[in-house]
């Protein structure tokens, strides 16, 4: 059995933002030879997501609207956790989104469902934050 790791940096300009990444993690699993197996793709930090869904603008924009009605950002005092932080809506967003996907590789190529793309999702963005894609099989 062959493993491959490899990790995707991101920065995002705004404080949330979801960027589709399923090209990236491709190249990775291209990059590793890997032609039956599966692949792992998790964010590394708990204030972002690695999430499947659809690629659509409209629900990218629904998706930040019902994030914000279970966790809204502000006030940042209603949350206990913000004492010297002020991303607690940021953890309880990547909470409801999950930490990572697991994909199938079968003949070198992700087993997507129809419409199914991959996404980081950030809570808490302006700084450098990791993605790690760990893929086994042969
Ligand atoms: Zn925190």
């Amino acid at each position: 059995m062959k493993s491959f790791k490899k990790e995707l940096w991101f920065k995002t300009r705004e404080r949330r933002a979801f960027i589709n990444i399923t090209p990236q993690v491709q190249q990775v699993l291209k990059e590793s030879g890997i032609q039956e197996g599966l692949l792992l793709c998790n964010a590394m930090h708990i204030t972002a997501s690695v999430f499947i869904n659809d690629d659509e603008a409209g629900l990218h924009h629904d998706l930040e609207v019902w994030l914000e009605k279970l966790a809204p950002e502000k006030p940042h005092s209603q949350y206990r956790h913000n004492g010297f932080e002020d991303n607690a809506d940021a953890h309880l967003k990547r909470s409801v989104m999950g930490r990572e996907v697991v994909v199938a590789v079968t003949g070198g190529s992700l087993d997507f469902g129809t419409w199914e793309q991959i996404f980081y999702g950030e809570f808490d963005g302006k700084r450098d934050k990791r993605v790690l894609v760990k893929i086994i099989g042969e």
